[in-house]
């Protein structure tokens, strides 16, 4: 009995562990994984994953529009297949678009095999629908596992993290609850993460595009200056093939 129950915990830290190394965002034992530059300037990143999503993705272009902010969208190649249109339109209007995977599926990224199909079969979607190749790359739930590095580097891919804009965006939270979020979450140099869609299902997103819409111009007042992923870490956008 004794022993099962140290079974058990063993198997707890142990996923614990998995959990804390592969899937929370600052450790960064298996190498350079950035979620931010080290700056006193006041420059920030904001970032979009899962679209395109309409119609919150469109809502979104008119708003980045209306405050003259280029930013990066991290978008499952799936989701492309599904709204080409929309994905040209997000580079059209200046955007960057970095690859996201392809299914943005969890167990995908448990094997080599199906993790390397998952980039390289976006790289090519991307490609195929907007002309560009990504150079950037974000994992689904910035999913860290040990052959990632690797993989990105067969692939001329950099890893771009970021900090969450809001635990609550997953919920579906208003546009006022992200917002506050949102503003405790910035600081000088960080690469910020919104979501204008859900995985691959898609699913309204009015809450976190209702928050940039407040907090642009929050962030213009006190004298930030809006970087796309690649500019803030230095960095290409795509390749040149
Ligand atoms: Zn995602």
């Amino acid at each position: 009995m004794q022993l099962i129950i140290w079974l058990i915990v063993l198997v707890l830290i142990f996923l614990g562990l998995a959990y804390y190394f592969t899937i929370w965002f600052k450790p960064q034992i298996f190498g350079y994984f950035p979620d931010s530059i080290k700056t006193d300037k006041k420059v920030i990143a904001l970032t979009f994953d899962d679209g395109p999503n309409p119609p919150d993705t469109e809502n979104l272009l008119r708003i980045l529009d209306k405050h003259q902010v280029r930013a990066t969208f991290f978008m499952p190649a799936k989701n492309l297949e599904r709204f080409p249109d929309l994905a040209r339109k997000i580079i059209a209007a200046g955007h960057i678009v970095g690859n996201h995977s392809y299914a943005h599926k969890f167990f995908n990224h448990f094997k080599t095999l199906t993790f390397e199909k998952e980039i390289s079969r976006a790289q090519a979607v991307i490609q195929q629908i907007t002309g560009k190749t990504p150079a950037l790359y974000r994992s689904p739930w910035l999913f860290k596992q040990p052959w990632l590095l690797t993989n990105l580097r067969k692939h001329k891919l950099t890893p771009v993290s970021g900090f969450f804009s809001s635990n609550w965006e997953v919920w579906h939270a208003s546009a006022e609850l992200i917002f506050q979020d949102a503003m405790r979450v910035v600081a000088p140099g960080r690469i910020i993460i919104f979501h204008d869609g859900f995985d691959t299902k898609g699913g309204r997103r009015e809450g976190s595009v209702g928050a940039i819409d407040l907090l642009i111009p929050e962030l213009k007042k006190q004298g930030y200056e809006f970087l796309t992923a690649d500019e803030i870490l230095g960095v290409p956008a795509y390749q040149n093939l």
